[in-house]
């Protein structure tokens, strides 16, 4: 496979291009960020923007929580260095892992915020983490249409207009590209181009209700609220990370610091390197073995090719991490495949009609990866079977 010759990202990349050079356009886009964005003008931007909404409503802001470094960041940075009164709305997937729990109620006490925690319907989760899978070949448009639809419900409900968002896409892909020089806002139409997969609620309605005793209901957490409700509300979405320049070690650090907030072990991945990434979730590992079956890369190439980028890491260094530990079967998947009622041969099969060429999978020759210390905790379905 063709790959970048700066930070190794291969063709199969989403959204990826490359110069006559072979270098990628997430390289060429973060090195504007690093070298042409004017950060203290977009510094002033944020300000006035709070100014506009501080005080006026419930609450100054709402705030989408996941508990991962990225949001836990921009809730603290809003409350520390704003002093604002946010709502934190968290959306639960289902799979949230007994650290991350701890790190949320630590998080929450020390800052003193309020909570909203919404869990949908697990039975309706399966189903659709089953159809997306079959479709698309990614299990998580549950989480990903929850995450950024739910709490744009709340903000209608609550009335507070205002919500941040953490990290820019731009940080990893360039479906928004900094060299744009435009705030990101975080609506509908983003929603569409990529969050959703190109799958609205309706579509979904229409795939899965012939088989599943649905309520037309279950499927408002998924789906965008209204336009003319938002408008009505006047409300701004938008990303911290626009305004100020994203840096996940510095951040993670800062709240590691200040917060007490703990990273953790995540399946297929180097340990204590990329401790803070990506711990919210007890099918990362499935979904990061998904895209090695589909693309040939995991995430190990994916962090080692932003540290290259940030001037962290050398490029020798990085292919050995990839060598070691990209492609093994996470232990979860045994997980995985009870909650879908599904056979490995029938999860490789739907899989392997999905493979992004010219990346072939050698579904023979995989092994397995290393059980996470927290394993034997997450919740499965063969304990309650007779
Ligand atoms: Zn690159």
């Amino acid at each position: 496979m063709k790959k970048c010759v700066q930070c190794g990202l291969p063709e199969t990349y989403e959204t990826i291009e490359f110069d006559d050079a072979g270098v990628c356009n997430i390289c060429q886009q973060q090195q504007y960020k690093q070298g042409v964005i004017d950060w203290s003008a977009r510094k002033v931007m944020l300000d006035e923007l709070i100014e506009q909404y501080r005080g006026k409503y419930d609450y100054d802001c709402l705030v989408p929580f996941s508990g991962g470094k990225d949001s836990t960041f921009t809730l603290y940075h809003l409350v520390k260095e704003y002093k604002l009164k946010p709502l934190v709305v968290q959306f639960n997937h289902g799979f949230m892992r007994p650290g991350l729990l701890e790190n949320n109620e630590r998080t929450f006490k020390k800052l003193g915020v309020d909570v909203i925690s919404f869990t949908p319907n697990w039975k309706v989760v399966k189903r659709l983490m089953r159809e997306a899978l079959v479709r698309k070949g990614d299990f998580c448009w549950h989480c990903h249409t929850g995450i950024f639809a739910y709490p744009m419900h709340l903000a209608i409900k609550f009335k507070v207009p205002l919500v941040f968002w953490g990290e820019p896409s731009s940080e990893y892909t360039a479906y928004y590209d900094y060299r744009d020089d435009a705030i990101e806002e975080v609506d509908e139409s983003r929603f569409n181009r990529f969050v959703n997969l190109g799958i609205t609620s309706d579509d979904m309605k229409g795939m899965i209700e012939k088989d599943f005793d649905l309520d037309p209901r279950d499927l408002i957490p998924y789906s965008y609220p209204a336009m003319r409700d938002l408008k009505q509300l006047r409300y701004r979405s938008v990303c911290l990370g626009s305004f100020i320049p994203w840096d996940v070690k510095t951040q993670s650090k800062l709240i590691m610091d200040e917060l007490g907030w703990k990273g953790d072990e995540v399946e297929g991945m180097p340990p204590g390197l990329y401790s803070y990434e990506k711990i919210e979730c007890a099918m990362q590992g499935v979904r990061d073995y998904l895209k090695f079956l589909k693309r040939g890369y995991s995430r190990v190439t994916q962090m080692t090719a932003l540290d290259i980028r940030n001037g962290r890491l050398d490029k020798d260094s990085a292919d050995k991490l990839v060598a070691e530990w990209e492609g093994k079967k996470p232990p979860s998947l045994e997980l995985f495949l009870e909650f879908l009622d599904m056979s490995e041969g029938e999860f490789n099969a739907i899989v392997e009609k999905l493979v992004v060429p010219p990346y072939e999978p050698e579904f023979q020759t995989i092994q397995w990866g290393k059980k996470t210390h927290d394993f034997d905790r997450w919740y499965r379905e063969s304990k309650d079977k007779p």
